[in-house]
C-alpha cells in the first residue's frame, strides 16, 4: 500500500489555496517528495508530516514551479540540522539547475548542513527496497531530461488459510515463516513447503506519478494497469492548442490517459487557476469514472484496485 499526500496543487503559480507543485508518497518507513515549488516546506508543516525521513526528493523537470521550495528546505535544514542526508533526483538539466539554486545562491560556498547528494536519472530503477521499488521514465514536457515515477510494489503470492487448515498448521511462527518463503518442520515433524500453502503471484500495488506532460500516447504502456495515475491537467479542452504550445494537457487528454491505460483512479493536479475546479472534474468525468480533481493537503491510500481518502492529523486542522 502506498499513500500519497497532495501538498500543491496549483499549475505555475500558486493562489490563495492552492500551493505549487509538491506531493508525498509514503511506504512503511520510506518517504519520497516528488517536486518542490515554492512554499513546499510550510505545506509540510500544515500537513502534519513534518520533516522526519524527508531524505529523498524525486523530481519530474527543472521548471521553476516544481524546484524553487528546495531552496527554502535547505535554508530551514541549516539551522534545524532534521535529517542526516539528502538526496535530489532529477533529470540532468534540472539537476544543474537545482545545483545552482542549491550551492550559488542558498550555501554560497557554506558547507551544507547535511551531505547533499545530486542524482542524475535514468530511465530504470532509481530505488529499491524489500518490498517495493521506484522506476524513472521520460515524459515529453518542454524543456529536456523530463521524468515521470512509478511506485510498484514487488508482486507476492498470497497465504491461502484454507489450505493451511487442511495440512494443520498450526497458528505461530510456522505460518509467518511459510509467508516469507521458508520451508518450516512442525512440532509433529512434518515437513512442509511456502508452495503448499501459497497462491499464485499477484501483481503488488503501482503508483504513477506524472508532472507535466506534454502528450499522453508514449505513456499508455507505463501506466496500464495502475491502482493510481497522479498527472497534470493545466487546460481544458476549449485551449487544447494552447495547451500543446506550452506542452501541457486537457483534462480530457489526462482522462484519456487513464482509459487507455486500464487506471483504477485519477489524480489530476497542476490546476490552473484561469479555471474552475468543478469545470476541470466534469471534463475528466464525461471520459473517465474514478476521478479526483486533487486539493492541497488530500490524502489517499492506495491499495491493489482500492482507494481510501485518509485524514491527516496535521496543523490544519480546526
Ligand atoms: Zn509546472
Ligand atoms: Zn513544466
Amino acid at each position: 500500500m502506498f499513500e500519497i499526500v497532495f501538498l500543491g496543487t496549483s499549475a505555475s503559480a500558486p493562489s490563495a489555496r492552492r500551493g505549487l507543485s509538491a506531493q508525498m508518497v509514503l511506504h512503511d518507513e520510506y518517504r519520497f517528495l516528488v517536486d518542490c515549488g515554492e512554499g513546499t516546506q510550510r505545506q509540510i508543516m500544515q500537513s502534519g508530516l513534518g520533516f522526519k525521513r524527508l531524505s529523498r526528493i524525486l523530481i519530474t523537470h527543472g521548471h521553476l514551479d516544481h524546484i524553487l521550495g528546495l531552496a527554502g528546505l535547505l535554508s530551514t535544514f541549516s539551522r534545524w540540522e532534521a535529517i542526516d542526508g539528502l538526496e535530489i533526483y532529477a533529470g540532468r538539466w534540472a539537476l544543474e539547475r537545482i545545483h545552482d539554486l542549491l550551492f550559488g545562491v542558498v550555501l554560497r560556498g557554506a558547507k551544507p548542513p547535511m551531505e547533499i547528494q545530486l542524482v542524475p536519472v535514468q530511465e530504470g530503477v532509481i530505488f529499491r527496497s524489500e518490498h517495493f521499488k521506484v522506476s524513472a521514465f521520460p515524459v515529453y514536457h518542454r524543456g529536456p531530461d523530463c521524468f515521470g515515477y512509478v511506485f510498484e510494489e514487488e508482486p507476492r503470492r498470497p497465504f491461502l488459510p484454507e489450505q493451511a487448515e487442511a495440512l494443520e498448521i498450526p497458528p505461530g511462527p510456522w505460518r509467518r515463516d511459510l509467508v516469507n518463503g521458508l520451508a518450516v518442520s512442525l512440532p509433529d515433524g512434518r515437513q512442509i513447503t511456502p508452495d503448499q500453502v501459497l497462491g499464485p503471484a499477484r501483481a503488488g500495488t503501482k503508483l504513477v506519478h506524472i508532472g507535466d506532460a506534454g502528450r499522453v500516447d508514449d505513456l499508455v504502456e507505463i501506466c496500464r494497469d495502475a491502482d493510481g495515475l497522479v498527472v497534470e491537467a493545466t487546460y481544458l479542452d476549449e485551449e487544447t492548442e494552447m495547451a500543446s504550445e506550452f506542452a501541457h494537457l486537457t483534462a480530457r487528454q489526462a482522462a484519456g490517459l487513464a482509459v487507455k491505460a486500464g487506471v483504477k483512479h485519477l489524480f489530476l493536479t497542476h490546476i490552473s487557476r484561469r479555471y474552475r475546479e468543478r469545470d476541470v472534474f466534469n471534463e475528466a468525468r464525461t471520459v473517465f469514472q474514478d476521478v479526483i480533481v486533487a486539493r492541497d493537503f488530500d490524502a489517499f491510500q492506495i491499495k491493489r484496485g482500492e482507494m481510501v481518502r485518509v485524514s491527516l492529523k496535521g496543523e490544519n486542522e480546526g
